[in-house]
């Protein structure tokens, strides 16, 4: 029964939020509608309303209601640059509510009541000018349809009992409408301070987890990353490999062209780096000139390859890039791979092993450590992958 009823919520309402949410208006929208066309049946039957005009109302509001449910529902509305319809829904209530004003008889004043309804619900859907202009319309349709009355049939109205109607109906609902504006407007306040908050948490955490030099992501945030990355790989069993990378003799470039020169390089080192990235892979600044990247679902044979297809665009891209004024770059790398299941320092000691091993074995160079039990021989091994 409880997955009949959530199967029929879906198909009523569809699946995203703001379009459930106009569609729900639409179907509140439908319960008014069913509550007067119940009394328009009763009052046909007690001689209250004629009933050749009262299923011309009927036919009125039983042709809109499935067109607008339809539009909204299926998206069509949005296609006409309006996705909850709600002016086009409130004009066809307007002119619903004035034509039963005209037949129903002695009820008729009770009949403009409905009209507060329409602009409660404009609170929530229209914008204040909007509302303001609904309120005016209604007031004005109002006025015709009365004179129109009068003027067809002088001798069934009184003329002083007419105005005083109206002038009631010209007070209240402006009073309504301003309601309804300043609802609107403390809405339309709610949805751009929703907004700007969301904009400043999507600042802050920008500014949690990337680093502000390179852009790159923090070592913070790298942390959370590879520990989710080992999580995953406990229930995947996929493999990943680690390389931790450092520019080599960096701080000669800092002695020999100054700090800010330092900071370019670090910054063309990470955009270059990152070109030759797959989209999967993270690398991040895990302190000073080093760098730490993560590479998903890949063997440490891919791990290398992409290592070194990284090496070979800082060969030629680095000493190209506009202010570096031909400074040549190089890295050291450390590159091992993490079995499901070790703890995560333990990958890292053994990248950082095989980077120190890099940094002796002369720089410009990626070591590999295999993780033990992974079909290496015996840790570590060297492959001068630069040569
Ligand atoms: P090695 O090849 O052994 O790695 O030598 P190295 O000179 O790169 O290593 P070392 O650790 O001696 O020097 C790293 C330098 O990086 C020292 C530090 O001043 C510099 N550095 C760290 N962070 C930044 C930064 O954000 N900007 C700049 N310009 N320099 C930085
Ligand atoms: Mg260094
Ligand atoms: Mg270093």
């Amino acid at each position: 029964m409880r997955a009949f009823l959530h199967t029929l919520n879906t198909w009523l309402l569809g699946t995203e939020r703001h379009q459930r949410m106009r569609v729900k208006m639409t179907l509140i929208a439908l319960y008014g509608y069913v509550v007067s066309t119940a009394l328009l049946f009763y009052g046909m039957d007690i001689d209250l309303v004629n009933p050749r005009h009262g299923w011309w109302l009927i036919a009125y509001i039983w042709t809109g209601v499935p067109v607008f449910y339809l539009l909204v529902r299926t998206g069509w509305a949005s296609r006409l640059g309006n996705p909850s319809l709600d002016l086009h829904q409130s004009l066809y209530a307007l002119v619903a509510i004035l034509g039963a004003y005209v037949i129903t008889g002695p009820v008729r004043n009770s009949v403009l009541m409905l009209m507060c309804l329409v602009l409660v619900f404009g609170m929530f859907t229209m914008s204040a000018r909007q509302v303001m202009l609904m309120g005016l319309l209604f007031v004005c349709c109002l006025g015709s349809v009365q004179t129109i009355m009068v003027l067809a049939n002088p001798g069934a109205f009184d003329v002083r009992i007419e105005v005083v109607k109206f002038i009631l109906a010209a007070c209240t609902l402006p009073a309504v409408s301003a309601v309804s504006i300043y609802v609107s407007q403390v809405r339309a306040r709610l949805i751009e301070q929703k907004e700007e908050l969301a904009h400043a948490l999507a600042m802050l955490q920008d500014i949690a987890s990337r680093d502000e030099l390179t852009r790159l992501v923090n070592r913070r945030h790298m942390q959370e990353r590879v520990t989710q990355e080992a999580d995953r790989q406990l229930r995947s069993n996929e493999a990943f490999c680690l390389a931790l990378i450092d520019l080599d003799h960096f701080k000669r470039i800092n002695d020999l062209h100054g700090h800010a020169m330092g900071d370019m390089v670090l910054k063309e080192f990470a955009r270059l780096a990152l070109e030759g990235c797959r989209k999967t892979d993270v690398l991040a600044r895990w302190g000073g000139e080093e760098f730490l990247m993560l590479m998903p679902a890949e063997t440490l044979d891919g791990a290398q390859a992409a290592l070194q297809r990284i090496r070979e665009h800082l060969d030629t891209s680095m000493a190209l890039s506009p202010g570096l004024s031909g400074l040549q770059v190089t890295f050291s790398a450390g590159l091992t791979d993490h079995p499901a299941g070790e703890p995560l320092h333990e990958t890292l000691e053994r990248a950082d092993r095989a980077l120190y091993t890099a940094k002796e074995g002369g720089r410009n160079r990626t070591v590999v450590t295999p993780a033990m039990g992974n079909g290496a021989t015996s840790p570590p091994f060297a492959d001068l992958a630069h040569l």
